[in-house]
């Protein structure tokens, strides 16, 4: 059964990177094209094509196909883990649900830093709905899971903004923390409950602490440092939710 839900969750990653790549593009969906020969990608899956051993476009020979196969496996490995934790019960299909909205995110994090409303806000209400469902769920710690990680990260944000206001800067010109973060944190604290949820989140902000500082280390080398730079800073708190999540 782990090995069906590996393949379903194979196929469904297919649908996952091209519905982010129709959010980074403003809409729902959108096929999958070559960045810069723009050549469609005619199979779902981007794993048909490397299996025969190419993962290159047919056209220009880009190997824009690496993001979706990634994409691909690791959902195929993350519904296979979930099938391990929660068996055939109802709370899996929410858990699924779950994991497919936070892949898509780390996609539009990364490439275009976007966490969009249209996956987050039906998210943080499924997660609402899910939560409450009576099979063996301690909905009290999951409400609270996800008001301390709000609470929290609408700290984060307010610092963040008065820290470029100090700095003479105005906050739309420079986003420090972005909203996105705090809804993306509302949505884990809310999936892990307390106080899992919290320790994921806070060794998600210290591995954005490490990388915000390599960053800083590495442009301050080259004397070109700019205290404002902005990095994505879902990726991390995602990552660091599904290793305690599944583990
Ligand atoms: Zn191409």
């Amino acid at each position: 059964m782990e090995v069906a839900l590996a393949i379903l969750g194979i196929i469904v990653g297919g649908l996952l990177n091209r519905l982010a790549e129709g959010f980074m593009a403003g809409r729902f969906y959108r096929k999958i094209r070559c960045p810069y020969c723009d050549t469609p990608y005619r199979r779902w899956l981007a794993l048909e094509k490397a299996l025969r051993g190419q993962i290159r476009c047919n056209s220009c020979g880009a190997p824009y196909l690496v993001r979706p196969l990634f994409v691909e496996l690791a959902t195929g490995l993350i519904f296979a883990l979930l099938w391990r934790h929660y068996g055939l019960s109802l709370y899996l299909t929410f858990a699924l649900l779950y994991a497919c909205a936070l892949i898509v995110i780390i996609v539009t994090d990364l490439e275009k830093r976007l966490v969009p409303d249209k996956v987050i806000y039906p998210s943080i209400a499924l997660a609402l709905v899910g939560e409450m469902v009576p099979s063996c769920r301690n909905w009290v710690s999951h409400l609270i899971g996800g008001g301390i990680a709000l609470g929290l990260f609408v700290l984060f944000y307010l610092a963040g903004g008065l820290i470029v206001r100090l700095r003479g800067k105005s906050p739309a010109e420079i986003v420090a923390f972005g909203l996105g973060d705090v809804k993306l944190a509302t949505f884990i604290g809310l999936v892990l409950g307390f106080p899992q949820g919290l320790r994921a989140l806070v060794i998600g902000v210290l591995i954005n602490g490490t990388v915000a500082l390599s960053i800083a280390l590495k442009d301050l080398l080259r004397g070109q440092y700019n205290p404002f730079k902005a990095f994505p800073y879902g990726p991390a708190l995602i990552l660091s939710a599904f290793v305690f999540w599944l583990s």
